[in-house]
């Protein structure tokens, strides 16, 4: 059997699982399992790429937060001049927390915010709000008004428009939760003009996640586009379009392994580029799985092997409340052993499951893997986006820590809770 690492973040030398030039089986002596483990310099490698894509149009890529909020993550991207995308006052203080410049490229997206982050983003004099309804622009106007601080906003516009992704994180169709409907949106720009403390700056978007297509894409941003120009031709002064996030990766092995970023970047660019036509404005971009997810991995000691009737089962010591992904969304990430030998070449189908008491609790099912024994170690792919943010303490199960590689030094980014951790804010 093939298996296949994720050059050049992870690669197999002289048979071992090596992140840039540390071997994983030194970090997992070090660390402990389960482990996520990052590399730093495919990290810069996907932002720089994301980024040179649209060298040709004035744009702000603004990282998502959400798909990973380590602060020792987003401090390197705001050294490389990335803004963020928030959807939570907790991500705004993250961003607060590791550059104060930062903020000023802060766009704040979400359905439901409060008073308290509204002002907190205001106090920050953040670059644009998404605002989601009409409730959400009332109170926006009320809080900069008391505040005396005029707040930039965007409306975040439903396009309707359909994306091939899992059912929970479609988010452009008229039954979704997100946005203002499109036929809805020109009374709320005549009533947010109005209001003396908000700046009518932009429309946005954001369609979904895990779209491997562009075509989607362009289809939204078209109609984000005619609606700019009917905004304009109004008199608003739009000067940004947010076209959302969204563009997928390739999980599944031979895509991953024949993927070119900067190509599937250049095609994403050349889309949204077409799609807005002549329009001048300003693109903002919130990119998040694309910049990281391939840059992770979670590493895994294998607790238990066991056969139960005809299927056997492989457990190991990562379980769904360190990667949910699998249980919540049926998602698919390769998994690969630490020791690998390609002289050795027998496999089988072996369920990869956590500890945790959930049917759900799996990685893979029925996945050819090679022999695999207790104690040995293995990566599940992919992970460095929706990963670690959605992890939990379900089962009274400690967090992971967490490494970033950089060439031949590895830094731990966050330590593995304690029992301590884990009690600390109950009586
Ligand atoms: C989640 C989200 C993103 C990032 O999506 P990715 O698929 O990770 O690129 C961008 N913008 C908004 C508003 C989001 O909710």
């Amino acid at each position: 059997m093939k298996i296949i690492a994720r050059p050049p973040a992870f690669t197999y030398i002289k048979n071992h699982l090596h992140a840039d030039r540390v071997p994983l089986s030194h970090l997992a002596e070090k660390h402990g399992t389960p482990l996520y483990v990052y590399s730093a310099s495919t990290i810069r490698e996907r932002f720089r790429t994301f980024d040179t894509a649209f060298k040709r149009i004035h744009h702000t890529v603004c990282y998502s937060v959400k798909a990973n909020s380590n602060l020792s993550l987003l401090k390197m991207l705001a050294k490389m001049g990335s803004g963020f995308d928030v959807v939570s006052g907790g991500e705004l203080e993250r961003v607060l927390a590791v550059s104060r410049q930062a903020a000023r490229k802060v766009v704040f997206s979400g359905v439901g915010k409060t008073a308290a982050e509204i002002d907190l983003a205001l106090k920050a004099d953040i670059l644009i709000f998404n605002v989601e309804s009409e409730s959400e622009l009332d109170l926006l106007a009320n809080r900069a008004a008391k505040m005396k601080r005029k707040a930039r906003m965007a409306l975040r516009v439903n396009p309707d428009v359909f994306a091939d992704t899992h059912p929970y994180i479609s988010t452009g169709m008229r039954e979704h939760k997100f946005g203002v409907p499109l036929h809805e949106v020109g009374d709320l720009y005549t009533r947010a003009a109005a209001r003396k403390y908000l700046d009518v700056a932009g429309v946005s978007c954001h369609i979904g996640s895990q779209i491997t297509a562009v075509d989607p894409f362009a289809k939204a941003l078209g109609r984000v586009a005619d609606l700019v120009r009917a905004l304009q031709a109004n008199g608003h002064n739009i000067r940004y379009v947010d076209a959302g996030g969204g563009l997928g990766i390739p999980y599944k092995d031979e895509e991953a392994e024949t993927a070119d970023f900067s190509a599937k970047s250049g095609a994403y660019a050349e889309a949204l580029r077409n799609a807005l036509g002549k329009l001048s404005v300003h693109l903002l971009l919130e990119p998040g799985r694309a910049i990281v997810a391939p840059a992770g991995l979670l590493l895994s000691r294998v607790l238990v092997t066991k056969q139960n009737g005809k299927k056997r089962f492989v457990i190991v010591d990562a379980a769904m409340n360190d990667l949910i992904r699998p249980a919540l969304y049926s998602a698919y990430h390769s998994i690969i052993p630490e020791q690998w030998n390609p002289m050795q070449s027998s496999a089988q189908p072996v369920d990869v499951v956590g500890p945790i008491c959930e049917t759900g609790d799996f990685f893979a099912r029925d996945r050819e893997l090679p022999a695999l024994k207790e104690g040995d170690l293995v990566a599940i792919l992919d992970v460095g986006a929706y990963g670690m943010s959605i992890s939990s303490n379900y089962n009274s199960r400690m967090k992971a820590a967490e490494v970033m590689i950089d060439g031949s030094s590895a830094k731990q980014v966050r330590k593995r809770e304690t029992v301590k951790d884990l009690m600390r804010l109950e009586s």
